[in-house]
């Protein structure tokens, strides 16, 4: 049983918490941090891929020892059709770069490493532990009580990095319920192959990686995306989408990857691998308008719990880090200045989040999620149209460009009319604006 009080409780041990109490104990702050799973990364999923520079920020010689895979040096982008594909193509030496801005990572390797230099830096980690409740002293969050230690834990403030489904938030009035239209659902796999297999296959060498993003017939009509991630030596490869899809269609998502890895573009990809890891996980992909309150009398929220997620970009863990990080220098400015972590005060935190690409990211892009619900046509129908035009044009048969590049036109306004085009050009707009 603990009887201490602690400046700070971070809930969660995954990017965001992490980054909090790394933050607050490298500043000699007395941090509780608190993780449900048997070990940090033992609970968390991700494609994945991490953003180096939100790392540097906390650990700037990460490189030397961080359990990383791949660094990037090729994306691809496909729009899938049934039995084809429109691929765009970006790849660069410049990516061979002596610090190299993306990597592929394992979270269950990387999170255990993490969470090592959060205890180096003197944070007390107590793993296989749920905190079950938030302690309140009228409005104000004073503590938290688990399933495990006895008793309660107090501290100045909670930091609640919780994840996606933060049942602690909603328990307590500070989050709405979930709503299936706000949050994806992802299935992965991770299949293993003699690393030598990988580098031929994607044609790199080293510890050179590749990424490919896929939209379109894949998701059967749905909101989502797919992914395959090359590390050192297996591949990742999963889909996701919204969870009101998934309902709505009733398509499982374990049968919706099992179609897209049967896809010819990707079944030579992952032929002759071993499947050694499937996981499940909720993106929360609501976007801006999805956003709860992030701060009140004595706690914040950062990470998945505050769904800080751009969708567009696949990126999460780099909010979360960041999220994280500025949660725990708005609790150290207050205490340099003397200040208590009421409400007022913590909106601070939000005023770091906003002058952040946190926010300016999120904001960016607030349109996008209500659009794509609204117009399942970008996932179903212009992947296909795509596709038919590219086959049609490359497909030499005697008949004349100019009558073929009528068929592709024909082709496009018969299935969304002249009318339907602009007004999906100005949707499409909208949603990047
Ligand atoms: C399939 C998939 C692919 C993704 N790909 C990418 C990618 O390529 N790049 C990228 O940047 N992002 C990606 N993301 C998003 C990224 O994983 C998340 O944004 C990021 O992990 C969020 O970090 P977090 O710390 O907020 O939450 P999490 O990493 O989920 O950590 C939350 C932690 O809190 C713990 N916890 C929860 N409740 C309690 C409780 N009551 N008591 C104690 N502990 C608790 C959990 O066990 C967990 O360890 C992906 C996500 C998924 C699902």
């Amino acid at each position: 049983m603990i009887e201490e009080k602690f400046d700070a409780i971070v809930v969660g041990a995954g990017m965001a918490g992490n980054a909090a109490a790394l933050t607050l104990a490298q500043r000699g702050l007395k941090v509780l941090q608190l993780e449900r799973g048997e070990y940090s990364g033992s609970k968390n999923v991700q494609g994945a891929i991490l953003y180096a520079d939100m790392l540097e920020k906390l650990i700037p010689d990460f490189r030397d020892d961080a359990p990383l895979e791949r660094h990037l040096v090729e994306q691809r982008f496909w729009m899938m059709d049934d039995n084809s594909h429109v691929g765009l193509h970006y790849r660069s030496d410049d990516f061979n770069e002596e610090r190299p801005n993306r990597y592929t990572i394992i979270r269950a390797q990387f999170d255990k490493w993490f969470s090592s230099k959060v205890q180096q830096a003197g944070a007390l980690l107590i793993c296989e532990t749920t905190v079950s409740e938030l302690l309140m002293d009228g409005d104000r969050v004073v503590g938290v009580s688990t399933d495990r230690l006895g008793g309660s834990v107090y501290a100045d403030i909670v930091i609640l990095a919780d994840g996606v489904n933060s049942v602690l938030a909603r328990k307590a009035g500070f989050r709405p319920e979930l709503d299936p239209g706000d949050v994806a659902l992802a299935v992965k796999e991770i299949h293993f192959l003699p690393q030598e297999t990988v580098e031929s296959r994607f044609n790199v060498s080293g510890d050179a990686g590749v990424v490919i993003e896929m939209m379109g017939k894949i998701t059967q009509g749905m909101m989502g995306t797919g992914f395959l991630y090359t590390n050192r030596e297996s591949i990742t490869v999963g889909v996701g989408c919204m969870l009101s899809d998934f309902k709505k269609q009733k398509v499982s998502p374990c049968q919706l990857l099992e179609d897209m890895k049967a896809h010819p573009a990707i079944r030579p990809l992952l032929e002759g691998g071993e499947m050694k890891e499937y996981a499940a996980h909720l993106i929360p992909e609501g976007g801006y308008n999805a956003i709860p309150r992030i701060h009140g009398d004595g706690w914040m929220i950062a990470g998945d719990s505050g769904m800080f997620v751009n969708a567009v970009h696949r990126e999460g863990s780099n909010l979360a880090m960041t999220s994280g990080r500025l949660a725990a220098e708005t609790v150290l400015e207050l205490r340099a200045a003397d200040k208590p972590c009421t409400a007022r005060n913590l909106a601070l935190y939000r005023h770091k989040l906003d002058a952040s690409f946190v926010m300016k990211d999120m904001k960016k892009y607030r349109h996008m999620p209500g659009i794509l619900h609204r117009n399942p046509q970008f996932f179903t129908t212009y992947p296909e149209l795509v596709n038919q035009a590219a086959r049609t044009m490359l497909h030499v048969d005697g008949e004349d460009k100019k009558s073929k590049e009528q068929q592709v036109r024909k082709n496009f306004t018969s299935r969304r009319s002249l009318f339907g085009l602009m007004g999906d050009a100005y949707k499409m707009w909208r949603a990047f604006e």
